[in-house]
């Protein structure tokens, strides 16, 4: 009978809600376990690095530990990415609105993730005029924006490459842009980047792992606010990243 057919269907989605929910719990529970070592991975690295600098040791002993570094890198943030999707479908992804200066977002965002970028031989350059106007918006989140697009940039980019960070005021909006000169996003694909668990060919990007989270999530704070992101590529001349965010009104 057609209700019967119903029925089954309920029964079809509660069960997918449930494994859902068992999946999402998994992947809340398992980033969490592993963010601990992870971090204390890091500053062990970090602190190891530092010691052999002051001491002689052969060039290969050092490159084996600056690329230990570079890899614990991409960890951290491939377990942050997962911690955030966790909240974000927990429903817990409020926005917290305060004014925002973009620009000091962007410098902030920089510095902070220059030493990563230095490791793999990237220079990695803030452009930020004066007296740009602010944003309401949740600098926290828009931090984690940055550090994803920035993150992808250096990762993306060849030893001896720059990747360059901008803020300028457009009409009515704040423009943060993030540009590398490495392999690009072909036209097909520039149009499903933006969603999450996708991952171009690995083919193509030679080794180069992720969770295909970094950009839904950006994409999903970016809206969040009001905003707009996107992409410009050409293939093997590099990627420029940017996104918008309208300008607060305060008077
Ligand atoms: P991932 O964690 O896999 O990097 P993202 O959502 O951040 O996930 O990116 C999705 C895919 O988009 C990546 O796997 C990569 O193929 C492509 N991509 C992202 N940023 C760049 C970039 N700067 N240059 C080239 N390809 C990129």
């Amino acid at each position: 009978s057609p209700a019967g057919g119903f029925w089954v269907v309920l029964e079809d989605v509660s069960e997918l809600r449930r494994l859902q929910r068992i999946r999402s719990e998994f992947i809340d529970n398992l980033s969490h376990e592993l963010r601990t070592p992870l971090t204390n991975v890091r500053l062990l690295t970090e602190t190891l690095s530092r010691e052999i600098e002051a001491v002689a040791v052969p060039d290969g002993v050092r490159d084996r530990v600056a690329k230990i570094d570079v890899e614990t890198g991409h960890l951290v943030q491939m377990v942050t990415e997962l911690l955030d999707l966790s909240r974000i479908e927990a429903g817990g992804s409020q926005l917290y609105l305060d004014v925002v200066d973009l620009g000091e977002v962007v410098r902030a965002s920089s510095d902070r993730l220059r030493l990563f970028a230095e490791r793999q031989g990237v220079r990695l350059e803030a452009q930020v005029p004066e007296g740009l106007p602010v944003v309401r918006g949740d600098g926290e989140r828009l931090g984690q924006v940055l550090i994803n697009l920035v993150h992808n940039a250096v990762k993306f980019s060849a030893a001896g490459q720059a990747v360059v960070v901008r803020a300028s005021a457009g009409e009515g909006e704040i423009v943060v842009s993030v540009a590398d000169r490495g392999p690009g996003v072909s036209r097909a694909d520039q149009a499903r980047i933006l969603e999450r668990f996708f991952k171009v060919d690995r083919a193509r990007v030679r080794g180069q792992g992720g969770t295909g989270l970094g950009l839904a999530i950006a994409r999903h704070i970016v809206e969040g606010h009001g905003g707009r992101i996107w992409v410009e590529s050409e293939e093997g001349e590099g990627s420029t990243f940017s996104f918008a965010i309208p300008i607060a009104d305060v008077a």
